[in-house]
């Protein structure tokens, strides 16, 4: 894990993703609140691109919790099939459609404890759906920017808890609605896992990592 970088370094960091990517946006396809916190509850362990060709149609028939519920669950396990965990995913889709229509009259709610509260939403699923569709600072921290922040210094910490925390500490609050992604995009097509491509990294002289590949 490297050191804590300091404010000013941060946010030179911040400066030159912002240069390169003014308006960095997430990759799942949604239409509203509703098809984003699904779309989002089917990625856990899947790529974005398998859960956007799963949703492609399904999002087409049922963008609402009550258009979901009419579908049902074997019709949803078919358009969903492709993705890891499908019947599980299902089952959570399903509960989650009817608490939403039972409890919040077919509203996505826009607060994290209703979100969290709701089946097969996680933390993460709901600081990406407060920073993604009601654009609140929240820090969803993934695989990409739990690896990125360990190596570079952005935001290290031991578990996804410690490195939420260090992201609302230590990166500028004008920088933080966009840092989510800016950090994601940056992980996942940059600073990958296996060899990160450190010579085409735009932010290589302020990097702590110590075994660039450069
Ligand atoms: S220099 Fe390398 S390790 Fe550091 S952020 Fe860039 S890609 Fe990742």
């Amino acid at each position: 894990m490297a050191k804590q970088l300091d404010y000013h370094t941060i946010r030179e960091i911040f400066t030159r993703f912002h240069a390169s990517e003014p308006e960095p946006k997430g990759e799942l396809d949604h239409v509203n609140a509703y098809t984003l916190v699904v779309a989002v509850a089917l990625s856990a362990q899947a790529t974005d691109i398998g859960v956007n060709r799963a949703t492609h149609e399904l999002f087409k028939i049922a963008d609402t919790p009550q258009k979901m519920l009419a579908l049902g669950e074997e019709a949803l396990i078919e358009h969903i099939k492709t993705i890891g965990l499908y019947r599980n995913k299902a089952k959570n889709v399903m509960k989650l459609s009817q608490i939403l229509v039972e409890e919040y009259g077919g509203e996505v709610p826009c607060s994290r404890a209703a979100l969290e509260s709701l089946p097969g939403v996680g933390r993460k699923t709901a600081n990406v759906v407060l920073n993604m569709w009601w654009h609140y600072p929240a820090q969803a921290v993934d695989t990409h920017i739990f690896r990125f922040g360990n190596r570079s210094g952005v935001c290290p910490g031991k578990d996804v808890v410690a490195v939420e925390r260090a992201i609302e500490d230590n990166i500028p609050v004008d920088f933080q609605q966009h840092a989510h992604h800016w950090m994601i995009l940056h992980g996942r097509y940059t600073c990958v896992a296996r060899k990160p491509k450190c010579g085409a990294c735009l932010i290589r002289d302020l990097c702590q990592f110590e075994e660039k590949t450069l």
